[in-house]
């Protein structure tokens, strides 16, 4: 057996051997006893001497017992101390098998060395907890040298303590119930606050789990400036936008007769609608990306009010040219952030109106199958081509880029219902043909 480190030479008893050698035994001794019979005949004690052969040869059998007994109670090397017969090889097979277990026991313990060296001398952190279900203390067992050198920790002190009691963040995880997830929880070290770890748990023995913390510091910093310049620019761009978009209607108004300015004026107010929106959807999405979910509570909406009136909304400003078809269970509410499913709701409606050709069918569900719950918005569009889908949702991403402009489309639509759908542990499927129309489904937990 040979698994990773592991090697195991398996040994087994050779019985046919053994049963052999015992057969051969017994066919000898029966020849002597009957040879002692035969000679016990002409001296009147046939049986007498038959008896005692057999007597001879049972105490034989009980003294090699005993001494294997007292031989392997002694916990010693075994030392076969006959040259012959049956208990020769049973001496010989419990050496052999003795001699195995001990050089099992030696790569068992040079593997055990050889992880621990490994684990060691892993640059991460790696700690090593116990929390049994029905206790509430989660211990820390074993902790390798990076654990020690990045969380300040002492074998001495540490090992035994509870985790909870070193990274005050892990308060509220329940380790005991915490499954091999892929999901990495994000923590700050408890000796240095600017320094930020991504944690994952992984089960592997009853109890015990393993933790590993990986230095995500660089990122983390890099990503959050990232999103404060964005939320910033975003947010300064606004007010002088408002008082360029003022001043463009007033200027609309006074040139409304001439044919020189007016077109320029008219495109001016377009970009710079188009730019407000880029902006609105820019600060959604930061808005998002900074809200981890964790601070608010969710609440149970109304999901079905919510697609009515989006519905009722679109039918009015697309003047009835499309033919939407709604199939709502009424009775389906969903624990969620009102807010962010309104967003959702509506850019997936929007894509559908702005992708498909007026008159078109727009089929929209809001279900229940199983554990789930389903939003799906299917269009009979044009569709989209298979190696576009995964992009879809990464930001500015756009099949046709001039299309979705000229549609007043931002490219960020898919990407903040992506945002929102992790908000809400949920999941999004897009399935598309070309010619025939998409799919956008939204699958959500019950
Ligand atoms: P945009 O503001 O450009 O619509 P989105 O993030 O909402 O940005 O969508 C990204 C791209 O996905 C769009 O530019 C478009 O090419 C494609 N797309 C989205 N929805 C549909 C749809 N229903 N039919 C066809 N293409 C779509």
């Amino acid at each position: 057996m040979d698994i990773g480190f592991l090697k195991m030479n398996e040994f087994t008893i050779q019985l046919n051997k053994l049963l052999n050698v015992f057969f051969l035994e017994v066919g000898i001794v029966s020849l002597t006893l009957v040879i002692l019979f035969f000679l016990g005949q002409s001296i009147g004690h046939s049986w007498l001497l038959f008896s005692f052969g057999l007597g001879l040869y049972i105490f034989w059998h009980l003294y090699h017992l005993l001494q294997l007994l007292k031989s392997l109670s002694s916990q010693q090397i075994l030392q076969a101390s006959i040259k012959f017969g049956i208990w020769k090889e049973i001496w010989i097979q419990l050496q052999l098998f003795q001699q195995n277990r001990h050089s099992q026991k030696n790569d068992l313990i040079t593997d055990l060395d050889n992880y621990r060296i490994f684990i060691n001398n892993i640059p991460d952190a790696v700690i090593i907890i116990n929390s049994k279900p029905n206790e509430q203390k989660t211990i820390i067992e074993w902790f390798n040298k990076s654990a020690q050198s990045t969380f300040n920790l002492k074998k001495k002190k540490h090992i035994g303590c509870h985790i909870n009691d070193i990274f005050t963040e892990l308060a509220d995880y329940n380790f005991s119930t915490s499954k091999n997830n892929k999901k990495r929880i994000t923590i700050h070290s408890p000796t240095d606050q600017n320094k930020i770890y991504s944690l994952r748990v992984t089960p592997y023995h009853k109890s015990f789990k393993l933790l590993l913390f990986r230095d995500i510091s660089r990122i983390y910093w890099v990503n959050k400036m990232r999103k404060n310049f964005i939320a910033n620019v975003s947010h300064e761009l606004r007010t002088p936008l408002t008082v360029i978009s003022g001043y463009l209607e007033t200027f609309e108004t006074h040139f409304k007769k001439d044919k020189k300015y007016l077109p320029a004026i008219q495109s001016m107010k377009q970009q710079s609608l188009r730019m407000n929106h880029l902006i609105q959807d820019l600060l959604v999405l930061s808005k998002l990306e900074s809200d981890t979910g964790k601070l608010k509570k969710k609440k149970l909406i109304d999901v079905p009010e919510i697609i009515g009136s989006i519905i009722k909304d679109t039918q009015m400003l697309t003047d009835n040219k499309y033919q939407i078809e709604a199939n709502i269970d009424n009775s389906l509410m969903l624990l969620g952030y009102e807010n962010e499913i309104q967003s959702m709701v509506s850019n997936l409606i929007n894509n559908a109106i702005r992708y498909t050709p007026a008159g078109s069918t727009i089929k929209i569900a809001w279900y229940s199958e199983n554990k789930n719950i389903f939003f799906s918005v299917n269009d009979n569009g044009e569709g989209i081509e298979k190696q576009h889908l995964q992009h879809l949702t990464e930001r500015f991403y756009r099949v046709d880029k001039g299309r979705s402009r000229s549609e007043g489309g931002t490219g960020l639509g898919l990407s903040i219902v992506k945002h929102i759908l992790n908000h809400h542990n949920a999941k999004l499927k897009i399935k598309s043909q070309i010619g025939k129309g998409s799919q956008f489904i939204c699958c959500f937990n019950k």
